[in-house]
Formats: structure tokens, sequence, C-alpha cells
């Protein structure tokens, strides 16, 4: 279930562009940083339209007192305009954050581990990176991808971190990676902590799904609701409730349905537990299935869809809400 955020204002100490589209933030709360774990994250309050909605922030790096939080945006191109406004945040803002929380935690049992970032997925990783390095009984493999080195952020500080244990690929010159290579690099004892964007993440779990290794082995974090098709305007029908409703490119098919007033069940809202599922009576153009809970031969049957990150492109659907109220 969610959890309650504690909200606290803080003032940005530092902004540094480290990469094309990647600007580092050094955030101070008044009341002074909390201790974190590697993988962990802040929610960031941002204003959109005037609207205050939350966005939120790996931790880079790993504790230490007294020093600030950083956390690194990328710039999106298509977006609702959280990451404009943390960019347009500059040294002495005030901002409200919660305190630190981790759903993306490293567990220190395995002998041996492979970390994959994909572009701005590198901000969890790199804390994680440093922390396995050292560790003479750990085994270690880092794989970064991204689109162009000028796009990657930490590239300098992974390679003197790592050396050759650092594997590099850019897909503008190598195109997308092969992820079967991915099994040579693993065993039955590695554990995998991923973090990129979800054509990466879903070619990962197809090829580590497909593999005798443990399914618990592979663990990852989703930054959001990118797909596969920009964001369009669709018309759902809702036959038993005898209502067409229109979502436009900025709102979310959950958002879309509470608006008018039918309910269904949700809560990480991030396509991660499912609970917000409808059923899919009819589709025109393509599903664009943007979360992680269904397998991929269920995205493929096209019967259900997760309402709160999953759209439909170029058509229109006709669903039915898993919850019938009375
Ligand atoms: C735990 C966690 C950690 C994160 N860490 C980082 C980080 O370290 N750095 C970082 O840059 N980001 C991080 N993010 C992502 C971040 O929270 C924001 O989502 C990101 O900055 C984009 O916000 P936005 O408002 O600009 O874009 P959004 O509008 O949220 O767009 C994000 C993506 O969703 C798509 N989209 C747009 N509108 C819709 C819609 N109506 N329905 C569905 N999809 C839509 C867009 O095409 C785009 O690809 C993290 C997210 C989580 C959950």
């Amino acid at each position: 279930m969610r959890y309650r955020n504690t909200w606290v204002v803080a003032v940005v100490k530092g902004t540094q562009q480290v990469a094309a589209n990647v600007m580092q933030l050094q955030i101070e709360p008044e009341t002074g940083t909390e201790k974190f774990t590697v993988g962990s994250h802040i929610d960031v309050s941002v204003l959109i339209d005037d609207i205050p909605e939350i966005r939120s922030y790996s931790l880079i790096g790993s504790y230490e007192p007294n020093a600030p939080y950083t956390i690194a945006v990328k710039r999106l191109a298509s977006s609702r305009g959280g990451s404009k406004y943390m960019w347009n945040l500059q040294q002495g803002s005030r901002i409200k954050i919660s305190q630190p929380s981790n759903h993306f935690e490293l567990g220190f049992g395995a002998p041996e581990y492979v970390l994959i970032a994909g572009g701005i997925g590198i901000t969890p990783i790199l804390g994680m990176a440093q922390q396995l390095a050292d560790r003479p009984d750990k085994k270690l493999r880092m794989l970064y991808l991204g689109q162009s080195k000028e796009e990657m952020p930490f590239i300098e500080t992974l390679q003197e971190l790592l050396g050759d244990r650092l594997i590099l690929h850019f897909s503008d010159d190598e195109g997308f990676y092969d992820t079967s290579k991915l099994l040579d690099l693993a065993n039955a004892q590695t554990q995998v902590y991923l973090c990129g964007p979800i054509g990466l993440m879903n070619a990962v779990r197809k090829t580590w799904e497909g593999s005798a290794f443990e399914p618990t082995n592979l663990r990852y974090e989703t930054f959001g609701a990118s797909g596969l098709f920009a964001p369009q305007k669709f018309t759902v029908s809702l036959p038993r409730f005898k209502k067409e409703i229109v979502v436009s490119e900025n709102q979310t098919l959950l958002n879309a349905l509470e608006e008018a007033d039918i309910d269904v069940m949700s809560d990480c809202k991030k396509g991660e537990c499912g609970l917000c599922q409808v059923d899919i009576l009819a589709y025109s153009g393509a599903i664009d299935h943007r979360d992680f809970f269904f397998s991929e031969a269920e995205k493929g049957e096209n019967k259900k869809m997760c309402a709160c990150v999953s759209r439909v492109a170029n058509g229109n659907i006709t669903i039915d809400t898993a919850y019938r109220g009375n």
C-alpha cells in the first residue's frame, strides 16, 4: 500500500548540467537530510500549470551526513511539465520534498551482481555500483546503455570506479542492445538490478523470463509510463454505464474515468500493482501497454490493461471496469 509522505521545505543549493539533457540538482531540506539507502528516491511537489503534482527522483550516490541530496533530472520533450519545472529551478529556489523512501533496495546476499542502467535509469544504479565495487566478496558487472555518450551522465565516474567491469553501449552507433548477451554475464546466483526505459526493461524481462534463472533474481524499478507511442487522445466506450468519455493527451485513462465518476480501484499509479486493470471488450488501433504488471503474453492477448498508465494509439476502445460498485 502507499506510504504517507512527510513534506519539508528544501532549498536548491546548486544545479549543474551533467549530460546533454540531464540537470543535476543539490537539494537540502531545512530540517536536515535524512539517512537513506541506495535505490531510494524523494518525491518533489512540482507545479504544472499552477497545479501541484508529485514527481519522484532517485537519490544519487550514498548517504553522507551533512551533504545535500543529489538528484539528476532528464528534460523530456513529450511531457506534462514535471521535468520542465525541475529544470527551471535555480540555486536558492525553495521547494517541497518528501523524506527518502526505497522501493528498489539493494540486497547484499548474492555473490554476483549485474547492474543495468538505461539512460536516466543510471540515477539509482550509480550508488549501487559504488556500494558493490570495492567488496572483494562480490563479483560485479555493469551495463550502461544510452543513445550516445553526450546523453549519458557519470560515464567517467563509472569508468574510474569499475574499469573493465563496465560495459558501455551507445545505440546511435551500435543499434539496440541484444539482451540475450545478458545471460552470458549471469548465472543462477546472479542478482540483476535494472532501471531504464520501457523498451529496454521489456526486452530484459523477456530474456530473463525465457531463461532458467529465478524470476526473483531480476529486480527493477520503473520511472514512469513512457510507452511505445506518443500519448494521443482516444475515446472510451463503457456500455455498462452507457457512457462514452474522451481521454486527452495529458490525461491518463484512470483520471478520465474518475472525472466521469466511474469508480476504479487503484494504488501505485505506476503500472506495477495491477489494481486498476480494466477489461478490454473491443478496440481499434493499438493498445500501448505501459505497465510492468502483465506478462508479455498477457499484453499480447489485449484482454486487460492498466488504466493508470496504458493508452490507446491510433484508435478507440470499449472497456468494462473491474470494480462493479453497487
Ligand atoms: C521511483 C522513481 C524515481 C525516478 N527517478 C527519476 C530520476 O532520477 N530522474 C528523472 O529524470 N526522472 C525520474 N523519475 C521520473 C520522474 O518522476 C518524472 O516522471 C519525470 O521527470 C517526467 O515528468 P514529466 O512531468 O516531465 O513527464 P510526464 O508527463 O510524467 O511524462 C513522462 C512520460 O510519460 C508519458 N506521458 C505523458 N503524458 C501521459 C499520460 N497522460 N499518460 C501516460 N503517459 C504519459 C510521456 O510520453 C513521457 O514519456 C522517477 C520516477 C520514479 C517513480
